[in-house]
């Protein structure tokens, strides 16, 4: 059976409730990074991968902050194929924006949004927080490096929307919108130069300011 496949960006959530559990308010010393966030039970392999390509696109600190399911924001789920509604996983992880630069949720199970069967992933341009899912990302079978790579590319693509990055039609740029596999596969971990451009202004828009005085 064909599956639509898409990826969202642009709807605004409620405002987060109060979901900060004990152990997130310990999360101090973060500010200025990116946390990756995972379930639990997700690759080490598929983590360790990914907090390296994080750091390496966006030249922020990234870290990983394991256990938090235990608090949680991983909530049931809610459709079939057991999809979990990404605007209900942004609600419960908008919390941890208070200790962190940027938070991207990451889980195994389907992702689902209105007007789609699943998404690859999800970011609130209001919160800036972002999910996304391995569900999609790896056929049976599939050397683990390979998913891998998809991740990390998935990861970097919704933390791009979460500094304001539009989708980009350069095939080969990391915030091209992927379709399917083939997209993800094709597309590069890295940002074509108007995109990095874009990026670049608004990670240092003082810096960016003075240059266009001069
Ligand atoms: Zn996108
Ligand atoms: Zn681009």
């Amino acid at each position: 059976m064909r599956q639509t496949v898409a990826e969202e960006m642009g709807e605004t959530f409620p405002e987060a409730e109060t979901l900060c559990a004990p152990g997130m308010k310990d999360l101090s010393g973060g500010k200025g990074a990116i946390a990756l966030v995972p379930a639990a039970g997700i690759s080490a392999r598929v983590l360790d991968n990914m907090k390296m390509a994080v750091q390496s696109a966006f030249g922020e600190e990234a870290l990983l902050v394991m256990g938090a399911e235990g608090e949680g924001w991983v909530c049931p789920s809610g459709g079939p194929g057991r999809q979990v509604p990404a605007s209900c996983l942004i609600t419960r992880l908008a919390p941890l924006r208070k200790a962190f630069e940027r938070v991207l949720g990451v889980v195994d199970t389907g992702l689902s949004h209105p007007g789609v069967n699943h998404v690859f992933g999800f970011t609130d341009p209001e919160s800036r927080v972002s999910v996304m899912s391995l569900y999609h990302l790896g056929r049976k079978g599939e050397a683990p490096a390979k998913v891998a790579r998809r991740a990390s590319k998935t990861a970097i693509h919704e933390l791009g929307h979460s500094y304001g990055l539009p989708h980009c039609r350069d095939h080969r740029c990391v915030m091209f919108f992927s379709f399917n596999l083939t997209d993800t596969d094709y597309k590069d971990s890295g940002f074509c130069k108007k995109c990095g451009k874009e990026l670049s202004m608004r990670l240092n828009p003082g810096v960016h300011e003075r240059k266009e005085v001069c």
